[in-house]
């Protein structure tokens, strides 16, 4: 792959759509932007064992490379680079990114170590592919806060473009772990996204106190027996929280749907 990427054209627009693969419309809807915006579409599909903490899920993590490539089949896709974790990672390996702050916060404050693996691995992958743009979901949004800002630090020339969540018709945000939900979990994961539609309407009817809203939203989250890790009304831009809604606050809210941990957001409009 590197000895590819050193070779494109002047000129030529690549574009990348890095995955952990155990692909859905989510990921597909970035191919497709990346289709529309560029010349070159790679994908990589590698699940990084570095964004995982030890009591999490890397090792029951849905896998289905077979499944992926017929997915990305009907877009045009010209590589998936798929390495290995002993590619990647390598014995020696040693050298670790952390963007300050801003990944000890919300997801970064239950998940130790979670941001510092995705930068890690994500500045290896840029690194490698040499894309031009690279194509996140707004679904990790916290995520393309920290890769845009370390994309910036690091001076690489590699562009983020943000993309929308894609959503269940029912309103569920896709996401590859909704595989692990079962059928009344499924039900009650709807919680997230009615909350975050809830905090919409409390603003349109002239509510700007996040926590008049945040009480509001953890009753319907707990009714459908949900355990909130944190709802947060941030500033779109920084992360920082707010103390009035305003339309540049973000609202951002992980919740454990049984053993699941499910994440959505919305901006307030
Ligand atoms: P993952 O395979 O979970 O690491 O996700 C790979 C990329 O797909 C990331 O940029 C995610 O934000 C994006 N993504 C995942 N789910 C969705 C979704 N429902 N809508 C849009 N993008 C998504």
């Amino acid at each position: 792959m590197r000895n590819l990427s050193r070779l494109w054209e002047t000129g030529t627009k690549v574009g990348f759509v890095p995955t952990m693969g155990y692909l859905h419309t989510g990921h597909l809807s970035l191919v497709a932007k990346s289709n529309q915006d560029c010349d070159i579409t790679i994908v990589s599909i590698f699940v990084n064992p570095a964004q995982f903490g030890v009591n999490e899920d890397l090792s029951s993590y849905p896998r289905d490379l077979d499944r992926d490539l017929a997915m990305l089949s009907h877009y045009r896709v010209d590589y998936v680079f798929f390495p290995t974790e002993a590619m990647m990672y390598p014995e020696g390996f040693k050298t670790w990114i952390e963007v300050d702050k801003l990944s000890s916060i919300l997801c970064g404050a239950s998940r130790p170590g979670h941001f510092k693996g995705v930068a890690t691995v994500l500045a290896k992958l840029v690194n490698i592919v040499n894309p031009d743009l690279m194509f996140m979901g707004e679904k990790d949004y916290q995520q393309c806060i920290v890769l845009e800002t370390m994309l910036r630090d690091l001076n690489f020339h590699t562009r983020i473009v943000r993309c929308p969540i894609v959503r269940e018709k029912d309103g569920l945000a896709m996401s590859s772990r909704n595989k692990y939900l079962s059928k009344t979990e499924r039900k009650n994961a709807l919680c997230l996204s009615q909350a975050l539609k809830l905090a919409m309407e409390l603003y349109r009817k002239g509510e700007t106190k996040p926590d008049a809203v945040k009480s509001q939203m953890a009753e319907l989250i707990n009714k459908a027996d949900g355990k909130i890790d944190y709802i947060a009304f941030v500033n779109q831009d920084t992360l920082q929280s707010v103390k009035k809604i305003t339309p540049d606050t973000r609202v951002l809210l992980a919740v454990l749907v049984g053993k699941t941990r499910l994440i959505d957001n919305s901006a307030i409009c």
